[in-house]
């Protein structure tokens, strides 16, 4: 054997029930790793799976879940068209040397129905992605403590991609003692740089090229704050720049926020994210910014501006 991930070992084992995944489950060894994914696996996945693979080590084992979760999906969202490729999943979960694949039906997860009791994601939840699609933290939170206790992992693995969530996920498990570790993994763009998603899918080539003002708005405010003196609001607008020169791409939000909580953005590591539609698909994409104090920028500009030929006497 040579070594290194993919594990030879054969495909992964598929399990429908929570009987089938509890009996599977006392059998693998440690440590557990869970990537949770609604299918449809993508390179974005696949960079999960290959993260959970090291994770694991040699001996530990990479537990997939693939469930398109109807709790988190607003009554005029796209539940029921949004994409199933079980056959393909499955490829993916093998040469990425999952161990356990756990695909469980809508009645299998919720067998009482809609559950009356959920995870309130708090106010962070209400935020951003959580004003345009109510519910949906909630909705995202209860599935994920509901994989958590059934496949029991030593650490699960979330996509910055989604970075709400992975803020949310990693506050509820601080906030509810939850016995886990929390990896993160940065997003896997297209060479275009656009973030793949499943959704891409239903973009037509003219939404494609509309679609990429997203991923071009956020470099252009990346790239001011990596001038050394972008604030929240120099990064801001340098975004809504990029973003106004399109029409067509209609903007539910750009923001420069807290890491950690989603809240207002402080000086150093912040986010810089975004939503928007094209046509019926909607994206969501962001990207690390490191911000200057409040005033740097017009600070910066009048040195530049004292700065000329004769001007030593202005500065200081
Ligand atoms: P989903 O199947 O869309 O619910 O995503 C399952 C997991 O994959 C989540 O943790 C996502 O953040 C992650 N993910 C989705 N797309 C990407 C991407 N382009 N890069 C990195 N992670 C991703």
């Amino acid at each position: 054997m040579s070594g290194g991930p993919p594990m030879s070992g054969g495909p992964p084992l598929l399990v429908r029930t929570r009987a089938e995944l509890a009996a599977a489950r006392a059998a693998l060894a440690g440590p557990v790793v869970l990537v949770p994914t609604m299918g449809a696996l993508h390179t974005g996945h696949e960079r999960l799976l290959g993260a959970a693979r090291t994770l694991a080590g040699p001996r530990g084992s990479v537990v997939v879940s693939i469930f398109v979760n109807p709790l988190q999906f607003g009554p005029s969202e796209d539940l029921d068209r949004y994409p199933r490729t079980v056959d393909e999943d499955l490829a993916m979960c093998a040469r990425e040397g999952a161990r356990l694949v756990f695909a469980p039906s809508v009645a299998e997860m919720y067998p009482g129905g809609k559950p009356e009791v959920t995870v309130d994601p708090g106010p962070a939840g209400q935020l951003f992605e959580g004003e345009f699609r109510p519910g949906f933290f909630g909705g995202v939170l209860t599935v994920v403590l509901k994989l958590l206790h059934l496949t029991r992992p030593a650490i699960a693995v979330f996509g910055q991609k989604d970075a709400q969530q992975l803020t949310l996920v990693r506050r509820m498990v601080t906030d509810l003692n939850l016995d886990v570790v929390i990896e993160p993994v940065p997003t896997a763009r297209d060479a275009d740089g656009l973030a793949i998603s499943s959704r891409n899918r239903y973009l037509s080539p003219a939404d494609r090229a509309v679609a990429l003002t997203l991923p071009r708005a956020l470099r252009a405010g990346q790239a001011r704050a990596a001038e050394g003196f972008g604030d929240a609001a120099t990064v801001l607008a340098a975004a809504h720049d990029v973003l106004r020169a399109e029409p067509a791409l209609a903007v539910d939000y750009v923001a420069v926020v807290d890491p950690g909580t989603f809240g207002p953005a402080e000086p150093g590591p912040a986010l810089l994210v975004a939503a928007a539609k094209v046509g019926g698909t909607r994206l969501i994409d962001n990207v690390p910014v490191v911000l200057a104090a409040e005033g740097a920028a017009e600070g910066r500009l009048r040195d530049a501006a004292t700065e000329g030929p004769g001007a030593d006497a202005a500065h200081h």
